[in-house]
């Protein structure tokens, strides 16, 4: 049931999906097809690669010296949010994220279901953009860099099942050279469609999706799977951006740290915590969220996975403000989002304790409906100044 439900949750938080969306059942195919009208119809005009200064500036002279974050502990402080609770224009009870992100900091902005294409969205980045806010993009995408049309002539590029039948259900074969060649073109591909302002990628492997048992796969964990395609992700990324940087998510069946394969040079660790519970803070390590996983277990596995992956570069994406997984993924159902102070700066508190410094986080539904439901968000504020405000002890 909680896999079910966490293969529905990203598809739905990322595609904008009206409802839950079981397993069995997943609605991949209109994700498809809204990625694949995305991605044929690049912007024609690339991103702003400096967002932070005027784009008549030289960004490599400013740079330097206007880093605004230089006395902040947390040096990312972003949202992961649907375009339509961000952007509703003339809608009485429309959140003025802009507004919020200007006057409280956040900088960091990944925004799913925009028409990347249309005059509203080129607008909004940037508007944003003028007040330092970044952009990226995060995102399954194992179906785009390995396409499952691909399976009828090359089954091979496709993960083993534990009955020994290659399948196409999700991921790929990641010791198959073929499959690993076709990931790499299209992470160029896509990468160019899709260039992050702040060098970050987030090229997710399937949600949920189970891994490869062939010989040469088998003993080979999820998170060693994951960095064998992520490791030559970044490969093509480096050509299209010499600092590009690639997420490894570590969620789910990755949340365990990688112990046979060690990853490329800028592969930065994702740390998601999706079953742990929001009622007690992550230092109280009795806690249990969901199918057992008690907040131990996950403050284990990010202190191995921070053996593997630098401390630095190291990200959280938490879900302290995502009401669409306090709401059950029922737009029309929303329920109000638990915020605590408490909680929220003990574990902010907790995360920069092992040293992270990048923390983004859902506020996924947070949009009108919201406000005109439970009134202004006011965690919204809460979340940006607790950030930009922290002090590490
Ligand atoms: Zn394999």
């Amino acid at each position: 049931m909680s896999k079910r439900f966490i293969s529905a949750t990203l598809l739905v938080l990322l595609f904008g999906g009206t409802g839950a969306v079981s397993c069995e059942k997943r609605n991949e195919t209109s994700a498809l097809d809204a990625w694949e009208k995305m991605f044929d119809e690049p912007s024609a005009e690339p991103a702003s690669e400096d967002p932070s200064s005027d784009s008549s500036a030289d960004p490599s002279e400013d740079e330097p010296s206007k880093d605004p974050d230089e006395d902040r502990w947390f040096k990312t402080r972003g949202i992961v949010a649907g375009w339509s609770d961000i952007y509703a224009p003339g809608n009485e009870y429309a959140i003025d994220y802009l507004k919020i992100a200007k006057d409280h900091h956040l900088n960091t902005f990944s925004v799913y279901n925009a028409d990347r294409n249309s005059k509203a969205w080129k607008d909004y980045m940037t508007e944003a953009s003028l007040i330092g806010v970044r952009f990226e993009f995060q995102e399954h995408m194992m179906s785009f860099l390995l396409p499952r049309s691909l399976y009828d002539t090359h089954p091979e590029y496709f993960r083993m099942d534990k009955s020994g039948k290659r399948v196409k259900d999700a991921n790929g074969c990641p010791s198959s050279e073929g499959a690993l060649k076709e990931v790499y073109n299209n992470a160029k591909r896509l990468g160019a469609s899709y260039m992050p302002t702040n060098h970050r990628f987030y090229f997710w492997l399937d949600d949920g999706g189970d891994v490869c048992y062939c010989d040469k796969c088998n003993g080979l964990s999820a998170s060693d799977q994951a960095l064998m395609f992520e490791n030559k992700i970044i490969e093509a990324l480096k050509e299209l951006d010499p600092d590009a940087m690639l997420a490894h998510l570590a969620y789910n069946n990755t949340t365990n740290a990688p112990k046979n394969v060690k990853p490329a040079k800028d592969i930065f660790l994702e740390f998601a915590p999706f079953h742990r519970t929001w009622a007690n803070a992550l230092s109280e390590t009795w806690a249990e969220g969901n199918s057992g996983w008690t907040h131990a277990k996950y403050l284990r596995a990010l202190q191995e996975n921070l053996k593997v992956f630098p401390v630095e570069t190291a990200q959280v994406l938490e879900y302290w403000m995502d009401d669409s997984l306090f709401s059950g993924w029922k737009p029309s159902n929303l329920k109000e989002v638990p915020w605590s102070q408490k909680i929220f700066l003990d574990d902010l508190k907790t995360y920069a304790k092992y040293g992270i410094q990048h923390i983004t986080c859902y506020c996924a539904y947070v949009g009108p409906d919201y406000n005109k439901k439970f009134g202004f968000p006011q965690f919204l504020i809460d979340y940006a100044d607790g950030l930009y405000d922290f002090v590490k002890e």
